[in-house]
């Protein structure tokens, strides 16, 4: 009886699973009939997969925003700015940890020891020349955003325009290039982030007279739940077809396994120690419970985040999880969540480290101490800029080649498999953040209580307790009120 209750309960999760299954099934069936399959016969394979993703996407926008502006403008100033801290503390050491990490491994298995392998040099970088100044500043400038509207559909990034005769090009330092600064597609989600977080504490100050748009977006916050309550039903199908797609698309696998295998599967050990070993080891030591129901509770944003490559994409998925699963108090998941899945990436931060590390390596790059140091706050900073999107860590990369004085174009080494490990590490992604809105929201139980009733006594649910409660926030935010 015990066990139909439990695949009842995660019907959903292992639906989803089994649509993983499916689509690594099909895609490889898919191959084996034909290839390589033409684009147009890839876009009709991804087509139900591309429809998931368009939903899920058209989400995040307004769920990053009302849910911030609800949660923090529930909050008072003192408490927001408590909750930001612990969250923001939680991230930093968390991402430093797995940088550490997939720095000791690379230097340690030393992937990179028989040189370049010679059938990748040819993929095409998606690369753009920029300094690493030039990089950093434009994350900061991102949190400025000068025109609301045109954030939610474009991000700022500098260009430099190096001198059109070859020769003059690689006699100036780019330092010296001409600088132009452009918007390009893209939300910039930074901003808009920033923005809410303002807007929040803003009408949390303006009390009563606040009150009326500050209920406008925990309606909307609520709203965006109960869509993705329904969207969620789609993915077992959506992931399918996500994964056939790819598998379609790619050419030769295997070719690129054995050249790139070692440099694989250090990124994967490393990803796989972060992601069972240290950071449940972080959830238990602060919470002072086991974390295996806390982790099968979010398998269905684990397996979201494999199917979508994007943090963003599954934010909605997660913040339900969390919410609805593991009994984390909205004010705390929908502050801290949006903010997690825009900056908080360990599996990036560990997978920049090793792939910069890498590709030094294959060129006989020594790495000194300063090299490390550099790499790490590079690998770190390019985590907290990389978009939740798909493979957009291979875009901030370029950030890290660049301090240890490698060009741009290198980054093409690590295109042939990233689409892969691209999967693995919004995996990672998403569960650190989920862990730390899990750990924030232990640590603010009592601040929490003392505004309002707690969302429930017990934190965790027995795994696949779909309840969605959507008066609490409501609720809560009407008690921090009065
Ligand atoms: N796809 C990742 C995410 O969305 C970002 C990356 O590492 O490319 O979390």
């Amino acid at each position: 009886m015990k066990g139909s209750k439990v695949l009842r309960e995660n019907l959903l999760a292992i639906l989803t699973m089994a649509g993983v299954g499916a689509g690594v099934a099909l895609g490889f069936g898919l191959r084996a009939r034909e290839s390589p399959w033409s684009p147009r016969d890839v876009l009709y394979v991804k087509y139900v997969g591309e429809l998931f993703l368009r939903m899920l996407k058209a989400l995040i926008l307004p769920l990053i925003v009302s849910s911030l502006v609800a949660a923090v403008g529930s909050l008072d100033l003192s408490l927001s700015r408590k909750i930001g801290i612990r969250a923001i503390v939680y991230y930093m050491v968390t991402t430093i940890m797995a940088v550490v990490l997939g720095i000791i491994l690379v230097t340690s298995i030393r992937p990179g020891r028989s040189g370049p392998p010679d059938d990748v040099v040819d993929v095409q970088a998606r690369s753009r020349e920029t300094t690493t100044a030039d990089t950093l500043m434009d994350l900061v400038r991102n949190l400025v955003p000068p025109n609301l509207l045109e954030a939610t559909m474009k991000t700022y990034q500098t260009v430099l325009i190096p001198p059109e005769d070859p020769v003059e090009r690689n006699n100036t330092h780019k330092n010296d290039w001409r600088v132009k600064g452009e918007f390009s597609d893209g939300t910039n989600i930074l901003g808009l982030v920033a923005f809410s977080v303002v807007l929040g504490v803003t009408l949390g100050g303006l009390k009563e007279k606040g009150k009326p748009l500050l209920d406008m977006f925990v309606a909307l916050s609520e709203a965006m739940m109960v869509i993705t309550g329904w969207v969620v039903w789609i993915s077992p199908v959506g992931v399918c077809f996500l994964i056939a797609g790819q598998l379609v698309e790619e050419k030769d696998i295997s070719e690129r396994f054995k050249s790139l295998g070692l440099y694989f599967g250090t990124v994967m050990a490393g990803l796989i120690i972060h992601g069972l070993i240290t950071l449940p080891i972080i959830y238990t030591v602060f919470t002072k419970k086991l974390p295996f129901r806390f982790l099968a509770n979010m398998s269905q944003a684990m397996v979201t985040a494999f199917g979508t490559a994007s943090s963003s994409a599954t934010l909605p998925v997660t913040m339900e999880c969390l919410e609805s699963k593991n009994h984390v108090d909205p004010r705390v998941s929908r502050f801290v969540l949006p903010i997690g899945a825009t900056i908080n990436m360990d599996g990036t931060a560990l997978y920049e480290a090793v792939a910069a590390i890498w590709i030094a390596q294959m060129h006989g790059k020594p790495m000194d101490v300063g090299s490390i140091i550099g790499i790490s706050i590079a690998s770190t900073a390019a985590a907290i800029g990389a978009a939740g999107i798909p493979q957009a860590g291979l875009v901030t990369m370029v950030m890290v080649l660049n301090i240890i004085g490698l060009p741009a174009e290198y980054v093409s080494y690590v295109v042939p498999v990233d689409w892969l490990l691209d999967r693995f590490r919004t995996m990672i992604n998403v569960l650190g953040d989920s862990i730390g809105a899990g750990l924030v929201y232990h640590m603010s139980k009592a601040d929490l209580d003392d505004i309002g009733s707690g969302a429930s006594d017990t934190e965790e649910s027995s795994p696949g307790d779909s309840r969605t409660d959507v008066s609490v926030i409501e609720h809560k935010h009407q008690q921090a009120f009065s």
